[in-house]
């Protein structure tokens, strides 16, 4: 006989979904239950940036004034307009215009949650309502305001630190790439790492939590205050129903079966289905249904909540742009899990850097947004014939920038030279030759490249039109700041893959997050926040912070539903 336990909210998962749901209900003074599969709680989202896209914050507007840039809903509306198409979501991107900034202020007024504005361009800048002051992120987070919960806190992913230290904003990262030539930015890396080195000898760890983990942790700090369990190493396996509702999901607990019922409501944020194979298959384009999954997403996220809400009758929303937040990766050679996944976020898109197909041509812009270059190289897979990718850089671009797991001079790249991860030639021809790439296109297609990069154009792909590439690139390089020739040998490549951040299709719901069954009503008591949902956005990705701030948003909304529903007080008001 399984044992039994009840609870009025459980809340599978700990992401930012599921964790702002947690907290929200229990603010409401309901008795909350969060259980993670991991070990660890904080899932994809305390591996990533924390970047959420929240238009009309009080941050959006602060900056608006500081910058001079106007923005209003219908702005928003028009650019999102263009972004999802036929996809477009009236009720719910409604809820998410007037929930998103509320959700800011809410979570900053009563839990340890606290943003940051930032300016940095909607991904499609120069579309009708575009903007760049949308994105705000999350302030980083003191260790020592954690205690025990530091040791069950998920890390950065490894791979991402600086001899053991995290870097912050994407400011603090444009301080530290421009630390060789700059007095000022090497100054400041001074002061951060002797920081970080005081904190490693006195407290054994850095004490500063920044980004996705940063939010994670000041979630999880609230929550626990509020006195909500974490169970760790406790999957959900199946939800539990009672008649036409859902009351509670049975847990594998310490190796055991839980029975635990909740009165009120059961929220998935079990992350999305990156780890699927199955549902891959079924769900994605061509090459990426059938390769193995490169992605940074943790290796517990299986479409394990999308599952069980099917189970019980959910409808799987697979009417999408696209069925994930896309994201070129590579991987080290033997990699078993996400930390052997490069997220390549940052060095494509500067000077001196390209990408090709085995054919040696490109087929896309390399510094457009990453949700944009995925689906183009699948293209340019099922056009050309391929099934591979290359970045392509020369020996100044990697020196610089570093590549992928190898990291800008003076830090040494043999390791990676001789796993294999990285290929070095003196010629773009012999780098060719060594990577069955067409030779003599390659070398032409580096010629032309550098030559019109030379001059701050791209006439074949517009790389470093919008002003999302030239934000992305180097501020100090010109004429472009995304673009650079490619002449100095000796020249490096690494295999590209068409990855993922994490899924976009997901459950059907409604506005008020609710699970929404195969009849299309909502299913009582069920609840989804995060990737479980199917993507706000209609499948598209319109700026910085595009999942997690539908994450929280959604798990807010759900929360406050739940409140309602019990008859409790409704955080943020009515
Ligand atoms: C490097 C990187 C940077 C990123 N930066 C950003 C950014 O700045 N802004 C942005 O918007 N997006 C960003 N993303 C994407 C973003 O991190 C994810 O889309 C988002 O965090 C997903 O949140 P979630 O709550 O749905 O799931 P997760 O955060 O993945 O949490 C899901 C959790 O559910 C657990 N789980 C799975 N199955 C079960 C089960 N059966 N029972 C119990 N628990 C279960 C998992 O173990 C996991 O801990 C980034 C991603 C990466 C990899």
């Amino acid at each position: 006989m399984a044992q039994t336990e009840t609870c009025d909210v459980l809340v599978i998962g700990s992401g930012a979904g599921a964790l702002t749901s947690a907290v929200t209900c229990a603010k409401a003074g309901l008795k909350v239950l969060v259980t993670e599969k991991a070990g660890q709680f904080g899932g994809t989202t305390a591996t990533s940036g924390g970047v959420l896209w929240v238009p009309g914050s009080r941050h959006a507007k602060a900056l608006g004034a500081r910058l001079g840039v106007q923005d209003d809903g219908n702005l928003v509306r028009a650019y999102l307009r263009h972004e999802t198409g036929n996809c477009y979501d009236e009720a719910r991107i409604e809820a998410y215009l007037e929930h998103a900034p509320r959700m800011v202020d809410y979570l900053e007024d009563h839990t340890e949650v606290k943003f940051y504005p930032m300016e940095f361009p909607d991904y499609h800048p120069e579309t009708e309502g575009g903007s760049r002051i949308r994105s705000v992120g999350t302030m980083d987070y003191d260790a020592g305001k954690m205690g025990e919960l530091m040791k069950t806190l998920k890390g950065e992913l490894p791979q991402t630190l600086f001899l053991g230290l995290a870097i912050g904003s994407t400011l603090e990262m444009k301080q530290f790439l421009a630390a060789g030539r700059s007095p000022m930015a090497m100054a400041y890396v001074i002061r951060r790492m002797a920081r970080h080195f005081m904190d490693l000898a006195l407290k054994g760890s850095s004490q500063r939590i920044v980004r996705g983990r940063a939010l994670i942790a000041r979630l999880a700090r609230t929550a626990h205050d509020l006195g909500v369990p974490f169970w760790l190493n406790a999957p959900a396996q199946r939800l539990i129903r009672e008649g036409d509702r859902v009351a509670g999901a049975e847990i594998l607990r310490d190796g055991k079966p839980v029975r635990v019922l909740a009165r009120h409501a059961v929220v998935l944020g079990a992350g999305g289905f990156p780890r699927d194979k199955d549902r891959r298959a079924r769900q994605y384009p061509g090459h990426a249904r059938t390769m193995e999954p490169v992605t940074p997403a943790p290796v517990t996220n299986v479409g394990d909540g999308i599952r069980m809400a099917e189970e019980v009758g959910a409808q799987f929303n697979a009417d999408l742009l696209q069925p994930a937040a896309w994201l070129p990766t590579s991987r080290l050679p033997g990699a078993v899990d996400q930390n052997g996944v490069w997220p390549h976020l940052t060095d494509r898109n500067k000077p001196g850097f390209i990408m090709v197909l085995p054919d040696g041509r490109r087929f896309a812009n390399e510094s457009a947004p990453y949700h944009d270059l995925v689906p183009a190289m699948l293209d340019a897979f099922e056009r050309r014939g391929a099934d591979r990718a290359f970045l392509i850089g020369d020996d100044r671009a990697i020196r610089r920038w570093g590549m992928g797991f190898v990291r800008p001079f003076p830090i040494p790249k043999g390791r990676y030279l001789r796993n294999g991860y990285l290929t070095r030639a003196a010629t773009p021809e012999a780098l060719a030759r060594k990577l069955g790439i067409d030779a003599e296109a390659l070398a032409q297609t580096i010629r032309d490249f550098s030559r019109h990069a030379a001059e701050g154009r791209d006439p074949e792909f517009h790389r470093g039109e919008s002003a999302y590439d030239r934000y992305q690139g180097d501020e100090n390089h010109g004429p472009n700041p995304a673009l650079g020739p490619l002449d100095k040998g000796p020249y490096f490549a690494v295999r590209i893959y068409p990855g993922e951040i994490g899924t976009y299709k997901g459950l059907k719901t409604d506005e008020h997050s609710r699970v929404i069954g195969q009849g299309g009503q909502p299913i009582a008591g069920l609840y989804a926040a995060g990737n479980d949902q199917s993507n706000v956005f209609g499948g598209s990705y319109p700026g910085a912070g595009a999942t997690i701030g539908p994450a929280v948003t959604f798990g807010w909304i759900a929360a406050r539903d739940i409140a309602r529903q019990a008859g409790r007080e409704v955080p943020g008001g009515a």
